[in-house]
């Protein structure tokens, strides 16, 4: 019998993982509108303020006057149009790739490229805390998925020389979303190198962020010719909305004919398009906006560790509060947020049972005085003892994986 679907909310609600939709009025900007009442916002990706920057919003609106609001069919059917192809052009540009293809977003270029490059009898080799949209591409492929501990190229290797030669993709977040860290990408090129395996490297959060003008945790790190594919975001500092993966023209071409994602959903919407174009001519121009953000995430580390909370060292304008329980982190976003400052609480499945968080995230466009106020507002929410980084909170022996079992399927992450 099917379950009431009332029982299976309450089921959610008990475990403390009943989520909500809250809802900002008027644009996104370092300070919104959130339910009616005015709070600074520490939890969006749109690092840069790029979102709602005048020249942004009027490409937008000037690419809906010109080429309309949609693109009205996949780009292998009538949808591909000259703005998406200049779009194309600009970002392998920007990255020093040959090549570049645009997908719908993130969740999607993910998906469509996992499942491409992993097939049947194929193993993918992919980070214990990479993104739901990889873990789901794993799951849509045929291969099978060999999960290593987050960020350690010891038991990557380890399971890499046990694949007998059919590894065909190592994945990885460049920056990981919901704990700021950067992969130990320099040793996973070698890595692949050595057991002839391909890279992918997801820069969500490293576009804009990290790396010479924003270009990324790849580009940080002087391995963009050695990364097979780079997969980065046109929704997080660059103020719209879709994705993209840069990669050479063979693979741009096998993705065109193989990425399930791109095949089979809408070309992105012209405004979407320009906006990111539009943003990205902003990164281009204005490199401080990069420098002020890596400050202001400097900053925002410096001024909680003065008010007694302890966070993780790290370069990204990402800073993990860990609480622990899913109630106590939501209890703690509710005093923030009586406080005037949204920091949105972040539960399982989106980061591994027992480190639920305040997933912080500063912008360029936070002032000095904002971030100290914050500081000092998330020091009193939060319990005391949280923001331990999440290393040492997992650093009980029990919770090692199995490292006797190969390829032992998929963590479920859910
Ligand atoms: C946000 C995110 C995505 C998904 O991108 P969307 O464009 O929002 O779908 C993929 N990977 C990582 C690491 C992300 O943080």
């Amino acid at each position: 019998m099917t379950t009431d679907v009332e029982d299976l909310l309450a089921e959610i609600r008990n475990r403390g993982l009943y989520r909500r939709l809250r809802c900002v009025s008027g644009p996104q900007g370092p300070r919104v509108l959130l339910d009616g009442r005015p709070v600074l916002l520490l939890c969006s990706n749109n690092y840069l303020g790029l979102a709602d920057h005048p020249r942004v919003r009027e490409a937008a609106a000037e690419a809906a006057m010109r080429y309309g609001a949609g693109a009205g069919a996949s780009r292998l059917v009538s949808g591909n149009m000259t703005i998406h192809r200049r779009l194309e052009e600009r970002l392998a540009g920007f990255k020093g790739a040959d090549a570049c293809v645009l997908f719908g977003s993130g969740y999607l270029a993910n998906m469509g490229a996992v499942a491409a490059l992993a097939r049947a009898g194929d193993v993918v080799f992919s980070d214990a805390l990479n993104h739901a949209s990889i873990i789901d591409g794993c799951r849509l492929a045929r291969a099978e998925t060999f999960v290593y501990d987050h960020r350690d190229s010891d038991h990557l290797e380890w399971g890499l020389s046990r694949a007998e030669g059919r590894g065909s993709l190592i994945v990885t977040d460049g920056v990981f979303s919901m704990d700021g860290d950067v992969a130990p990408l320099e040793r996973i090129v070698e890595l692949a190198r050595r057991y002839d395996t391909r890279v992918m490297v997801d820069d969500a959060h490293g576009t804009g962020v990290l790396g010479p003008g924003g270009r990324g945790a790849v580009a940080a790190a002087g391995l963009e010719p050695e990364v097979d594919l780079i997969v980065g975001t046109l929704g997080k500092a660059l103020g719209s909305y879709g994705a993209y993966i840069c990669c050479d023209t063979e693979m741009a071409k096998y993705l065109i004919n193989t990425a399930r994602t791109l095949i089979f959903s809408t070309a992105l919407p012209p405004p979407a398009v320009a906006a990111a174009a539009a943003a990205l001519d902003l990164l281009q121009e204005q490199p401080r906006r990069v420098e002020k953000l890596q400050r202001n995430g400097a900053l925002l580390r410096e001024v909680l560790a003065a008010n007694g909370v302890a966070v993780p060292a790290g370069d990204t304008p990402i800073v993990p509060l860990i609480v622990g329980g899913a109630s106590d982190a939501v209890r703690a976003s509710e005093r923030a947020l009586e406080r005037g400052v949204f920091a949105q609480a972040i539960r399982p499945p989106t980061v591994p049972e027992g480190s639920s968080r305040l997933r912080l995230a500063v912008m360029a466009s936070h002032t000095k005085s904002e971030l100290r106020e914050a500081a000092r507002t998330l020091a009193a929410a939060v319990p005391a003892g949280a923001g331990e980084p999440a290393a040492d909170r997992h650093g009980d022996p029990a919770a090692e994986p199995d490292r006797s079992r190969v390829f032992d399927g998929l963590r479920d992450a859910a």
